[in-house]
């Protein structure tokens, strides 16, 4: 059972899976690469909660016991309380390694360790841990207390022990588990971001128009969104980005970047970011561009 959490990476997504964790009763250590930037993160989620609490979404006496439990560190001498290590750091390969190196130092012989990371091969970070068995992808969705899945992804030298502690964790939170192998995009990228590239290629074909591909994605598959409004929302450059790795770790030419999406990064569209991608956002409402 997991008592102490511990989260390295205090951004979006670190935040979230500590308010998660601490929510559940759980003391959660929180840290980033100065104790500034992890209480900052702390303060954010006391102000996030205080505003639901006004709204009457969250019990004052949750809110309060959730910011109890947070605890912000930077050195990694603090993780040898943690039963479960879970790295939220920067999507960079040399920074996570590092992380894993250094917080593996002060690793108790129990605990296990864990990355979110959206892309990077598990088995290829687990290297860097002290104990491949005790290494782990747990992956989750943003923003973390809203979203309900968690997918888990074993590592090739993964332990039954760790994805049933993992398992007992993700339920302790109030999540629902997917298992995934530690394949490129796990199971929900791999599925949404071809879907998204497919949309490009239907607009790029001129089979539809930008306002027509979103009303029949939201319409006709029931989908919240459509999905050239999420691309903007996510990022133009992001998504090729991910393309390209399908692409280079498969080989599989079904993986190929829509060539309008390429031309749209090209020509620094890239989405909300940049005021325009499939739609332009330099007015009061998103206008189709196509
Ligand atoms: P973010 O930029 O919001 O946060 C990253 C945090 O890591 C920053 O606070 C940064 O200061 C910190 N950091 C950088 N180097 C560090 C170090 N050496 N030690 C400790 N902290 C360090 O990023 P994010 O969106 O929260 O993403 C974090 C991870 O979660 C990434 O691996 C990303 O792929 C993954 N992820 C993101 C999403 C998403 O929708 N944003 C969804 C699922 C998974």
């Amino acid at each position: 059972m997991i008592r102490t959490v511990a989260v390295i990476g205090a951004g979006q997504m670190g935040s979230g899976i500590a308010q998660v964790s601490a929510q559940a009763g759980m003391k959660v250590l929180l840290g980033d690469v100065s104790v500034e930037l992890a209480d900052k993160a702390r303060d954010k989620i006391a102000k996030g909660l205080a505003k639901l609490v006004e709204k009457g979404k969250v019990d004052a006496a949750l809110a309060a016991s959730t910011v109890a439990n947070l605890h912000s560190f930077s050195d990694h001498a603090a993780l040898a309380e943690a039963d479960l290590v879970i790295e939220a750091a920067t999507e960079r390969e040399d920074i996570k390694h590092k992380i894993f190196e250094s917080a593996g130092k002060h690793l108790a012989s129990h605990a296990v360790m864990a990355s979110n990371t959206s892309s990077i091969p598990i088995t290829r970070m687990a290297v860097s841990s002290p104990d491949p068995a005790r290494f782990i992808g747990i992956h989750f969705f943003n923003p973390v207390p809203l979203m309900k899945l968690v997918e888990v992804i074993p590592g090739l030298a993964t332990s039954v022990g760790t994805i049933d502690l993992v398992r007992g964790f993700v339920g302790d939170i109030g999540k629902e588990i997917v298992l995934s192998q530690d394949e490129p995009g796990f199971i929900v990228n791999r599925i949404f971001v071809p879907f998204i590239n497919e949309a490009a290629f239907v607009l790029g074909s001129g089979t539809g128009s930008v306002v027509d591909i979103d009303k029949g994605v939201k319409l006709g598959l029931n989908h919240p969104m459509g999905p050239l409004e999420l691309a903007d929302f996510i990022g133009l450059d992001t998504l090729l980005e991910i393309m390209k790795i399908y692409l280079a770790s498969t080989g599989d030419p079904k993986y190929r970047p829509a060539p309008l999406l390429q031309k749209y990064v090209e020509a620094g569209w890239l989405g909300r970011k940049s005021g325009r991608g499939f739609y332009d956002y330099s007015g009061e409402t998103p206008v189709p561009t196509r």
